[in-house]
């Protein structure tokens, strides 16, 4: 699958992010998960329902969710990027929305919300990966 989509200007981890982009590099996702048991992404440096600083950290997520929102883009915001394509709002099993991409399918126009999809990784040079999105219904054609 074609990946030339990826940003050549990724932001750098930080003390915030290091433990969720240290596990892409693994084409692992993870969820910042607080020890209230509250769940929130992108990773903070405070769990935003019970402010504790302290105790949060990254758990293992299977990489499965839905689509909340999406937009296909045909006007590229990059003379280099190949219209169209579709950014989503993903909403995770675990509750949590991850601003992404969705591929794997013919027709861009053909995603509908509440569209089941799974996780896959596009490799950025410096060893990070980026996470997007993939069908996954079983049962699906070559929508
Ligand atoms: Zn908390």
């Amino acid at each position: 699958m074609s990946t030339d989509w990826v940003p050549g200007d990724v932001p750098p981890a930080d003390e915030v992010t290091a433990d969720f982009w240290d596990a892409t590099r693994e084409h692992r996702l993870t969820v910042q998960t607080c020890a209230c048991g509250h769940r929130q992404h992108p990773p903070r440096a405070l769990c935003t329902s019970c402010g504790a600083t302290e105790a949060l950290s990254q758990a293992a997520s299977p990489g499965r969710g839905v689509v909340d929102a999406y937009t296909v883009v045909h006007r590229a915001p990059r003379p280099d990027l190949a219209v169209p394509y579709v950014v989503a709002r993903v909403r995770l099993d675990e509750g949590v929305l991850l601003l992404s991409r969705l591929e794997g399918r013919h027709d861009p126009e053909a995603w509908s919300i509440g569209d089941a999809v799974g996780v896959a990784w596009a490799d950025l040079p410096d060893g990070r990966a980026l996470p997007f999105f993939l069908p996954t219904d079983p049962t699906e054609e070559s929508r």
